[in-house]
């Protein structure tokens, strides 16, 4: 199985960049962020504090989170439930970093990222992929972009699902988690070794999804769609 990692901060496009990269090269994209998400969702939804490392911990007892693949793209369960849209705000967002610095959260759903690897080629992001998750990966990226450029995108974003935030908020939050991946104890965001970094500072998202298949397609030495194809 071929096995693509991409790491990098918020903001940077990740998975818009890869779900349509994954889908121009034929393999399955799967979006690690949805898991912690769904982790800070729940956690919320019990009234815990998704920053207290024993509250976090009861909560997984009786959690089952499980990725289903539609039309539709991915979609992430909860005990069943599907919430791949109430994960997206920034709420859910401040709570899932909050319980991804937690050790007990990263073993919780380690086994499930790679048992997604083994089955199919995949496309996988998150922020350790590269380093933890899949460190036999066949090629691992690290995507990243300027945080005024990401905040601006994550801003767009949000404004057109109708949410009323505010630019500069947008980018306070994105600095803070930041801060907070790339310093966490724990699995902290940092290149792999022998990773290739894509910058897509600047880049129409047509542009940044051109850069990384290319830079996918050169690496793994295929062409779009070989792998199926094949
Ligand atoms: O990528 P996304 O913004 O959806 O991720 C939400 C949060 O989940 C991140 O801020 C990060 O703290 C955490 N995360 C992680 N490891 C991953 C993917 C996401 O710690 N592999």
């Amino acid at each position: 199985m071929i096995s693509v990692a991409i790491d990098g901060p918020a903001g940077a496009g990740k998975s818009t960049i890869s779900r349509i990269a994954a889908d121009k090269l034929g393999f399955v994209y799967v979006d690690t962020g949805a898991l912690y998400r769904a982790i800070g969702w729940y956690v919320r939804s019990l009234h815990r504090d998704p920053a207290d490392a024993g509250q976090v911990g009861q909560s997984l007892n009786g959690l089952e989170i499980a990725l289903r693949y539609t039309a539709a793209g991915q979609r992430v369960l909860v005990n069943g439930t599907d919430v791949s849209d109430a994960i997206r705000t920034p709420e859910v967002s401040m709570a899932a970093s909050a319980v991804s610095a937690i050790p007990a959260v990263r073993d919780f759903l380690l086994e499930l990222q790679r048992s997604m690897a083994r089955k199919q080629n995949v496309i996988m992001d998150g922020r350790d992929i590269g380093t933890v998750v899949l460190p036999g990966a066949t090629l691992k990226i690290f995507l990243t972009a300027s945080p005024e450029d990401r905040a601006r995108r994550r801003y767009e974003e949000l404004r057109q699902k109708g949410q009323q935030v505010a630019y500069a908020d947008v980018l306070a939050d994105l600095k803070q988690r930041d801060y907070q991946d790339s310093h966490r104890a724990v699995a902290p965001l940092q290149p792999a070794a022998d990773s290739v970094l894509v910058d897509t500072t600047g880049n129409t998202l047509e542009q940044s999804v051109e850069l990384l298949v290319s830079t996918i397609c050169k690496k793994l030495q295929i062409g779009e769609r070989s792998v199926n194809e094949a």
